[in-house]
């Protein structure tokens, strides 16, 4: 009976968690193809990517593709980059380079980010659940809540991405000085 309400929660966990995913990218890919695209001294390297393959928890979320990594250069592809569309380490969401110091929507996306790693906080004893070295010991209870955070944070992330899309819009028609991303009204449960 737990085993089934364990294995059912951790398949939604698994689609919110690459919804979330897909949406950070949306609002990331507004800035980083600028940034990123015309780098000479790419960030990604295989000590980053490798965090995938020793977290069970990614490892959950990779399923089959876990496969495909290159263990002399992870997933980046010269040329290419980031050959991950889902599954990646928090901090590949985490933006702390300095090009895109000022950058409108890097603050937002940098909250974003995090609140989406403390989706996962102490989920088995105090541990963040990138180093639980077994998910299927995860209670029950700790499941549902982080579906729960994962849940509101879909729906902020929604939010935030129609924000930066109208923002976006707007500067195109007229010159308006936005200022910084207000703090993320939102509360999870631990
Ligand atoms: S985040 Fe910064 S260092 Fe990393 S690839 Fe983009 S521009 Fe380069
Ligand atoms: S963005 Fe992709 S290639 Fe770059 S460090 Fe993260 S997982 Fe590796």
């Amino acid at each position: 009976m737990n085993e089934t309400e364990r294995n059912s929660l951790l398949v939604k966990i698994r689609d919110k968690h690459i919804l979330i995913e897909n949406l950070l990218q949306q609002i990331g890919n507004r800035f980083s193809q600028s940034g990123c695209a015309s780098c000479a001294k790419v960030c990604c390297e295989e000590g980053i990517c490798r965090e995938t393959v020793n977290s069970d928890f990614l490892r959950y979320i990779l399923g089959e593709k876990i496969k495909d990594y290159d263990n002399q250069t992870g997933w980046f592809k010269q040329g290419k980059g980031c050959s991950l569309s889902y599954g990646r380490p928090f901090v590949c969401y985490e933006y702390f380079c300095s090009k895109f110091d000022g950058t409108n929507g890097v603050v937002d996306l940098q909250q974003l980010a995090r609140l989406f790693r403390q989706c996962y906080s102490k989920e088995l004893g105090n541990r963040h659940i990138l180093t639980v070295d077994d998910i299927q010991q995860i209670a029950v209870n700790k499941l549902a809540k982080i579906l729960g955070n994962l849940e509101q944070l879909v729906a902020l992330t929604n939010e935030r991405l129609r924000g930066s899309e109208s923002q976006t819009a707007s500067q195109h028609n007229v010159s308006v000085k936005r200022g910084l991303a207000q703090p993320v009204p939102i509360i999870f449960t631990r």
